[in-house]
This record gives C-alpha cells, structure tokens and sequence, in this order.
C-alpha cells in the first residue's frame, strides 16, 4: 500500500508529526529539541495505517518530549527595552521602561508593563527587576489557590516555593509536604497553574502517576487534560 505522498501530516494525540518518505529500511523519530515539531522520517513501503500504529505505541514518549520542549522554549533574546513584548498569565504585555534615580518597580496597568530602573541598570538587572515582579505575581496566586483547594480536597501542604526549573512543571516531596512550582507558570493562562497546584496536592494522596491518581485529577479537576495540553503548548 504504497503511497505516492513523499510529506505527509498524521496526528497523534493531538500532536502534529511530519512524515517524510525515505528510501531506508527502518522508522526514525524525533523531535526537534528547541521548537518541539515531532519528524518521522520512513520507508515508502510502509503504510500510513502500520505508521500510525508505530507512532501511537510511542506516543507518550512523544508527550514528555514535547513537554521537555515547552519547558524550555526559544525565548527572543529580550534586552528589557521599551516596546518588547514579555508574557504575564497567558498575556502578551508590552514593556515601557522608565528610568528613575533611586527605586526599582513594576506595575501593570492592562497590556502595559512599566518598570523603574535605576540609570545605571544593564540587561541582567533589569531582567531581576522584572523576576521579582513575576516571582510575588505567582506567589499571591499560588497563596489564592491554596487557600481554596487544600480545604476543598482535605490535603494540605507545608508550603510552597517558586524556582525556575528545567524539566517539570511542579513538584511535591511528600515527605515534607512542601510544593515547588516553576516561575515559568506566570507566563501561561492562570488555568495551568491551577492545574498543576491540584496536581501536586493530589501527590500528598498518591506518590506515583497511576490510576488512582488520575481518578482524583478527573474527581479534583475534571478538565486537567485540556490544562495540560495548554499548559504544554509552546509560546
Ligand atoms: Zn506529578
């Protein structure tokens, strides 16, 4: 059942995969690590129906990749200059730079983000400027959501805290109860923070991704999956 097409698109699992037709013998896979864009390059003896069938067993390999790739997405090289665009909560914000003689701050004021500096400020210090800002955005937030889902699901943790991480989203030690989220999170719609303060009190109940925890995510929050895929999608 050979077809003609030398570039095709399947998807799986929501995933766009771009196949390409070769003259090899076996499949090969693999997912471009800074845009996330899955590739599958393939004999042209293969059929689309046996390609597919390839590909789903291998689907949630395809899922963490892709995470990997949204946790670490292209960033434009930012220089903390006014007219930039910077994200907040799913947002995109344009930045006006003010420069003071003494105070550093940033307000936001709809699609407007002004931050102070001090005359002297390079880049980088601009950039913790901003960092902070982001840091007490998520806190106040990740506060909020406690508050209201650690009575709603009985599970309570022993705090938080906000760091940039490279390879996931959120984590839980479940010895010390304490939650750890990334700071990337202010930059994606609220709905994925919410969805991943849920995920890691559902830790405290259940240690391992298995079904008793995916039954208390669809209990907790039935619409987790749409969050997820939000959550992992690429900015
Ligand atoms: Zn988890």
């Amino acid at each position: 059942m050979n077809k003609s097409v030398s570039q095709t698109t399947l998807f799986v699992n929501d995933i766009p995969v771009t196949v390409k037709r070769k003259r090899i013998k076996n499949l090969y896979l693999r997912v471009r690590g800074s845009s996330g864009e899955v590739e599958v390059s393939a004999p042209s003896r293969c059929s689309l129906d046996e390609l597919e069938r390839w590909l789903f067993d291998r689907q949630d390999w395809l899922i963490k990749q892709r995470e990997r790739a949204a946790l670490q997405p292209v960033l434009p090289e930012y220089k903390f200059v006014s007219g930039e665009q910077h994200k907040c909560w799913g947002e995109n914000c344009t930045l006006n730079v003010v420069v003071k003689k003494r105070g550093t701050s940033v307000e936001r004021f709809h699609n407007q983000l002004t931050l102070t500096s001090l005359p002297h400020y390079n880049d980088i210090q601009r950039k913790q400027v901003l960092n902070r800002w982001y840091r007490q955005q998520i806190s106040q937030e990740v506060e909020t959501l406690l508050e209201v889902w650690q009575p709603r699901m009985g599970a309570y943790s022993s705090g938080f805290g906000i760091k940039a991480m490279k390879t996931r989203w959120g984590s839980c030690n479940i010895r010390s109860k304490k939650i750890w989220l990334n700071l990337e999170l202010v930059k994606k719609p609220p709905q994925c923070l919410e969805y991943v303060v849920v995920h890691e009190l559902v830790h405290l109940f259940e240690r391992y991704h298995n079904a008793r925890f995916y039954a208390l995510m669809d209990r907790f929050l039935p619409d987790w999956r749409e969050r997820k895929k939000l959550t992992n999608q690429l900015i």
